[in-house]
């Protein structure tokens, strides 16, 4: 036992020496393009500045426009259109009595009998399935499922109870700069993993709120009173001036372990939005401030996130964080305090999609674009494209057929990019060759050659075994 223990340490060890010599090229590779970097900030060049997300080269914008192309003729997106809705009311979906999806993203996958691999395959075990439920404990108690678009359901979102307070007199910030100041250093307190505001842009609200549960026959009674209307024209009950933005951090091994064991790293970033969500929501209250925190719910999380500079947007239609990658989950908190906005940012995620296609190679229902260039509108539109921005458009109904398929939330596209990378040197030359130009051509070839982003069932053990 001892001695199979040394031998694979030896082959850590080689392996480790390979990565190390192909890491050596990189930086070779790359470290002319890095002295450049130092050069613009010493001369003063105000567009670009160096964050301590090393090592990317982090460019400021002062709107969401300059890095997003919005066709004149863009329009807000009716909830109802959303894929997870659509799986409550729409027969095209395909999906028998069209509940499939919805019912697998509310953890009970055995509701779902062709899934491929539920009990068969390692992974998806009954201790693997508990470890998901209670994952996603906290959001389902707290929320309602706010993951599946349900608004004002539960006790963490409770709009009667955030978006008025009893608190009589608000307390005043000398400015919307130390209020920018003082939140987000509350929010990282509270438990974000990271903290952005964006002005509240009406675009990236849903035009109509749409409410799967009367449908469903969903009964959150227990919860809070169920709201009865199927669909209403989005108002908000106050004005809303700023939004707080939180990512928060999925583990990075269970990503990378098949199976409700990956489920399970999603679930839990369920849980920490609706856990720290309504945190901020009773922070503003104390203070005075009206709130509502949401998951997916209420308004476009990904173009909110851009816009209070928390990442750039991507192939696979995720946020990608400079210092996370895209294993993060959005939560957005509305509120009438006004904040100093952040400003939007690029570290070069657009360019080296171009080149990278990882995603869509990986993706096991073709549902990735594989166009080189954005575009404003998708080669295969239906109800859920959303038309009008000029990015890479995703086929959800080819991704949410996948979902149903497994029986759970897939995120294989997620797991591989390379951006997506735990924290130490041997990893961030691999992240370095990615956010330099120069490296771009070879950053692909070494987060293959470094095993990144490989589901091996083997991993299943050691997820249990390792206790690291
Ligand atoms: S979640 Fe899975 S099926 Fe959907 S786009 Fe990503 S890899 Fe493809
Ligand atoms: S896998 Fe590659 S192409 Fe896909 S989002 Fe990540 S970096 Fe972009």
């Amino acid at each position: 036992m001892q001695n199979k223990k040394n031998e694979s340490k030896a082959i850590d060890r080689r392996s480790f020496l390979r990565k190390s010599a192909i890491a050596g090229a990189a930086f070779t590779s790359i470290g002319i393009e890095g002295s450049k970097i130092v050069q613009a900030k010493t001369q003063g060049n105000k567009s670009t500045k160096i964050t301590s997300y090393f090592p990317f080269r982090v460019i400021e914008h002062s709107s969401i426009d300059d890095i997003l192309t919005i066709q004149p003729d863009y329009k807000r997106m009716h909830q109802k259109n959303t894929i997870f809705s659509r799986s409550a009311w729409d027969p095209e979906m395909g999906f028998g009595d069209g509940k499939g999806t919805v019912a697998s993203f509310m953890a009970v996958p055995h509701m779902i009998p062709d899934a491929i691999a539920v009990g068969k395959e390692k992974g998806w075990g009954p201790v693997e399935q508990a470890l998901s439920d209670a994952a996603v404990f906290s959001h389902n108690a707290g929320t309602g499922f706010s993951a599946m678009g349900m608004r004002n359901a539960g006790p963490f979102c409770d709009w009667d109870v955030f978006a008025h307070p009893h608190t009589k007199e608000k307390y005043q910030f000398k400015s919307p700069e130390e209020a920018n100041k003082y939140i987000k250093r509350a929010v990282q307190f509270l438990g974000a993993s990271d903290v952005g505001i964006a002005p509240y842009d009406q675009r990236w609200i849903y035009s109509h709120w749409f409410n799967i549960a009367p449908i469903m026959g969903i009964d959150i009674e227990n919860v809070k009173k169920p709201i009865q209307e199927v669909e209403t024209e989005a108002k908000f009950p106050f004005e809303v001036k700023s939004v707080i933005v939180t990512v928060h951090r999925m583990d990075h091994e269970s990503l990378m372990t098949p199976g409700y064991i990956m489920n399970s790293s999603t679930m839990d970033g369920y849980s920490k939005m609706a856990e720290v969500g309504a945190k901020v929501a009773m922070f503003l209250n104390s203070l005075g401030y009206k709130a509502i925190p949401a998951g997916n719910d209420t308004g476009l999380s990904v173009p909110t996130a851009l816009q209070a500079g928390l990442g750039e947007s991507s192939r696979m239609g995720l946020l990608v964080h400079p210092k996370f990658g895209p294993a993060v989950r959005i939560e957005k908190i509305y509120t009438d305090l006004e904040i100093a906005p952040d400003k939007p940012i690029t570290f070069g995620v657009k360019e080296f999609c171009k080149k990278c296609m990882k995603c869509a190679d990986e993706c096991p229902s073709n549902a990735i674009s594989r166009e080189i260039e954005p575009t404003p509108a998708p080669n295969n539109p239906s109800i859920s494209s959303h038309p009008g921005v000029t990015k890479w458009y995703q086929d959800n109904e080819k991704c949410i057929e996948q979902w149903e398929k497994m029986g759970y939330g897939c995120g294989i596209c997620l797991a591989v990019c390379p951006y997506n990378k735990p924290e130490n040197w041997v990893h961030d030359v691999a992240k370095l060759a990615v956010g330099m130009p120069v490296g771009r051509d070879i950053a692909r070839i070494l987060d293959d050659s470094f095993g990144y982003g490989k589901l091996d069932p083997d991993k299943v053990d050691k997820f249990w075994n390792d206790e690291d």
